[in-house]
């Protein structure tokens, strides 16, 4: 029997994207792995294969794990959305939903809710029981509707649910928190280490992105694995020119040093430095 996601929990009854989805929906790639690798949504190859991230996009996600000393067989593979959205992009269903739902409020029918929303109790389960007596507790989102399925929203000053932060924010970040509840909104009793990154076909689109995307693999992979060593570092405003200068004479005894900058723009002729950060080895 094919892939049933309703059978999973998925509320296509209700969900917009039974109607406009491009092919059928495509099932995970499980192989008892260590970690989950949740992406949006398939595209035109992953439909047509039905596999998670096949084609360019998967190539580049290949290329980009094997040059941080992993590989696909080092995770089980989902995606947010089971079906591919037409063209593959979300705002064109968006705003069909939208239409929609006014439609509704005028008719007093109940509103339809996101896509997202609908396949997350789906994913949620197969995350859950892929690995018998082992939920996934070490992922990688790529993309903003994977990160949005998985996360729950931050709360803001008034103690109400925001938005998440744009995905080239949150790129590479650590989250160690609860998953969402199936409702989109409450944190459940599951922990997780994840790392949000971009899409792969983002940086097929964006070549410039490909460090920052193969720095979050690293960092998922270093955190995971006890070594990303990190310290909340000392911070020392204005400091003093003795201080600068013992600190400067403690930079040259070092064997190695790494640096990295932080820049208001990605273009280097625009863009003004922020910070400097300096690593030894
Ligand atoms: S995206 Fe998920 S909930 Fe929506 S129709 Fe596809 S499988 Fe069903």
């Amino acid at each position: 029997m094919g892939y049933d996601p309703q059978a999973l929990g998925a509320r296509c009854d209700q969900c917009i994207l039974a109607v406009l989805r491009e092919g059928q929906p495509v099932p995970p790639e499980t192989r008892n792995a260590e970690a989950a690798l949740v992406a949006e949504a398939p595209g035109e190859q992953e439909v047509r294969h039905g596999r998670p991230l096949v084609g360019p996009a998967g190539m580049k996600l290949d290329h980009a794990l094997r040059d941080n000393g992993m590989g696909r067989n080092d995770f089980d593979l989902f995606h947010a959305l089971a079906c591919r959205p037409p063209r593959n992009t979300m705002k064109l269903v968006r705003s069909k939903l939208a239409a929609e739902n006014r439609e509704r409020d005028t008719r007093g029918w109940p509103r339809l809710p996101d896509p997202v929303d609908a396949c997350r109790p789906r994913l949620l389960r197969e995350l859950a029981h892929v690995r018998p007596g082992r939920p996934h507790t070490r992922v990688v989102t790529t993309g903003k509707e994977a990160y949005r399925a998985l996360v729950p929203p931050p709360l803001d000053e008034d103690g109400k649910r925001a938005k998440h932060p744009s995905i080239v924010k949150l790129n590479g970040t650590l989250y160690h928190g609860p998953l969402v509840a199936d409702d989109g909104k409450a944190p459940s009793d599951w922990q997780v280490q994840l790392v949000p990154t971009v899409h792969p076909s983002y940086v097929l689109h964006k070549p410039s992105f490909t460090m920052p995307f193969y720095r979050a693999l690293d960092r998922a992979r270093r955190w995971w694995t006890g070594q990303l060593g990190w310290k909340e570092p000392e911070v020392t405003l204005n400091p003093p020119l003795s201080a600068l200068t013992s600190w400067v004479a403690w930079a040259r005894s070092q064997p190695v040093l790494y640096y990295d900058t932080e820049t208001t723009n990605l273009e280097p002729t625009w863009a003004d430095l922020k910070t400097i950060q300096i690593g030894t080895g």
